[in-house]
């Protein structure tokens, strides 16, 4: 191998970003990872890892030094209960990690950049019905992004767009849909639905009963963790620079999730529904032929595999905690 190339990954104490180290790591490529806070369930494999606040200039213009690829994944950000509640918060911190990130890897000269965007971009009139028709990458306009998360996002897009056509910056962005799997956030306020589902069931008796955000109706798709590091590696090869759905185009509920984890783990499990709590938009689904054309590939992990692998993950750490044998007690 000639030059080693030398690539960052920001919010590498996270989950994508832990994972996409890892896999960086593995195809021969020497990684900075760089984050405010370390992995929280194993170490990285990262050459080397920085504490550092993105939101102030000087970090990110230390977290580019040296780089030829910059994969940005760093954001304040959580599930639908943290991104309903913290729009103020989550916009202010990421349009400062991102303005910041893109100038520092023009300045540092960087050769490839990675934006990290979201399906949350997507108009919320395209979103009204269970059935929803799966999203196209042209469907973001006319815009009517996700309140304060998904503004965020597509206005991060934008600049990428200016930042290629101004500076020659070779930027790539693309659209995640639901990413789950092993050592993603399950507890604390900013998990996602497979995660919650996951625990609640995992800490739930059999002919027990778990609370289920809303009637259970909403849908969405997931996408493994293992397709997600894939299908990003596929799109920096590519060079493509128009933004790219990442998700698996399978519909489900979220009822019809909850009912394959119960089986999963061999329990009865009835559902609480509670219509108090923030449910998003009522159907999301990715449109993957963009993805087929450009990476000639697409996800493969099926959601009841993905899903065993991440509820195994999730009940050994609640295990490892003491918190089922708890559970059971009640
Ligand atoms: P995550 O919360 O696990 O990781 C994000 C990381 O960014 C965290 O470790 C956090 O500490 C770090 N971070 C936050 N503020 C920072 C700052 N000021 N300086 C340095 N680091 C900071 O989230 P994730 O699921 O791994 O998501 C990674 C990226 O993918 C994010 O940009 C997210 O918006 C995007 N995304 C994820 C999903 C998904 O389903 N997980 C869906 C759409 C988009």
């Amino acid at each position: 191998m000639g030059a080693q190339r030398k690539a960052l990954v920001t919010g590498a104490g996270g989950f994508i970003g832990h994972h996409l180290v890892t896999s960086l790591k593995q195809r021969g490529y020497w990684v900075r990872g760089v984050d405010r806070k370390d992995p929280e369930y194993e170490p990285t494999r990262a050459d080397e890892f920085e504490l550092l606040d993105l939101r102030r200039w000087p970090d990110a213009l230390v977290a580019a030094r040296g780089i030829d690829v910059c994969y940005n994944l760093a954001a304040n950000m959580g599930g639908i209960g943290f991104i309903t509640a913290q729009k103020g918060e989550i916009m202010h911190d990421n349009v400062l990690i991102n303005i910041h990130m893109l100038e520092a890897a023009r300045v540092q000269g960087v050769r490839q950049y990675l934006f990290t965007s979201s399906a949350c971009v997507y108009p919320g009139y395209r979103q009204n019905d269970a059935d929803v028709t799966p999203l196209k990458e042209e469907d973001a306009y006319p815009a009517d992004a996700e309140d304060g998360y998904g503004w965020e996002k597509l206005f991060t897009e934008r600049q990428c767009r200016h930042y290629r056509e101004d500076y020659g910056l070779k930027t790539s962005i693309v659209r995640f849909h639901n990413i789950y799997g092993p050592l993603g956030t399950y507890d604390g306020g900013r998990e996602k639905s497979p995660a919650a589902i996951c625990r609640k069931i995992a800490l739930a008796r059999d002919g027990g009963e778990i609370d289920v955000w809303g009637d259970g109706l909403q849908t969405r798709s997931f996408c493994y963790i293992d397709d997600c590091v894939e299908g990003i590696y596929r799109l920096m090869q590519s060079g493509e620079p128009e933004p790219i759905n990442l998700g698996s185009d399978r519909l489900v509920s979220i009822n019809e999730l909850v009912d394959i984890v119960a089986k999963i783990a061999g329990k009865r499990i009835a559902k609480r529904h509670d219509p108090t709590k923030p449910q998003g938009v009522r159907g999301r689904n990715s449109d993957n032929t963009r993805l087929r054309r450009v990476l000639a590939w697409e996800p493969r992990v099926t959601l009841e595999d993905g899903l065993a692998r991440t509820y195994a993950w999730i009940h050994a750490q609640l295990a490892r905690a003491g918190r089922l044998k708890q559970e059971a007690l009640k």
